[in-house]
């Protein structure tokens, strides 16, 4: 089980430290060629615009299309904004292999960043937990809606949507890389495997 992080833009070193403690070998990802040998694939959080503008000036746009086809994807944050299909303003580089819409900086501005718990039924029944999910969000993107095969993973209290999967395609507006919580990843691993 290899897994590569994209490693462009944003907090992928997070992600890393995080499949290491779960003994996963990792790659960083910054060219096509990169891709090659891996089970699946994360997309960090930090900032889509240049996350997409440097996918473009690294070709990597056409070769990460092609990868999500058959392996596993997982974009957080800004990650999962570049995964979507559909953005409330789309003037960025997006991948489009999610069939989501998703609203950028929909909570607000960074003082507005904040955390809560989730109930995550298929992540708690896939790891076997019973303790809620405790979720960071920052400056985070809401999936406004799913479409086609995606669903919903979790969603706030309120029905806003914040996680969503499409087969072995993962996105979620929080950032389980900073916290201890390694269940996020675990079952992430899940679907590469
Ligand atoms: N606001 C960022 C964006 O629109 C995402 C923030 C994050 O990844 N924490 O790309």
């Amino acid at each position: 089980m290899k897994i590569g992080v994209l490693a462009l833009q944003g907090d992928f070193a997070e992600h890393i430290s995080m499949l290491k403690k779960l003994g996963v070998s990792t790659a960083e990802v910054r060219l096509p060629k990169h891709l090659d040998g891996l089970d699946g694939l994360i997309i960090p959080g930090g900032e889509s615009t240049t996350i997409g503008k440097l996918a473009v000036a690294y070709d990597l746009m056409q070769p990460l299309k092609q990868f999500g086809q058959r392996h596993a994807v997982w974009g957080t944050c800004a990650g999962a904004i570049f995964l979507s299909k559909d953005i409330s303003r789309n003037d960025q580089p997006l991948l489009g292999l999610m069939d989501i819409k998703v609203q950028r900086n929909a909570f607000g501005r960074q003082v507005d960043s904040f955390e809560t718990d989730l109930e995550i039924d298929e992540l708690m029944r896939v790891t076997g937990t019973e303790h809620p999910y405790h979720a960071v969000f920052i400056r985070a993107p809401l999936i406004e809606s799913v479409h086609g095969n995606a669903k919903i993973l979790s969603a706030l209290d309120d029905g806003r949507i914040v996680a969503a999967q499409e087969g072995h395609l993962l996105a979620t507006s929080f950032h389980p890389e900073l916290t201890s919580d390694t269940r996020f990843h675990e079952y992430f691993i899940s679907l590469a495997s």
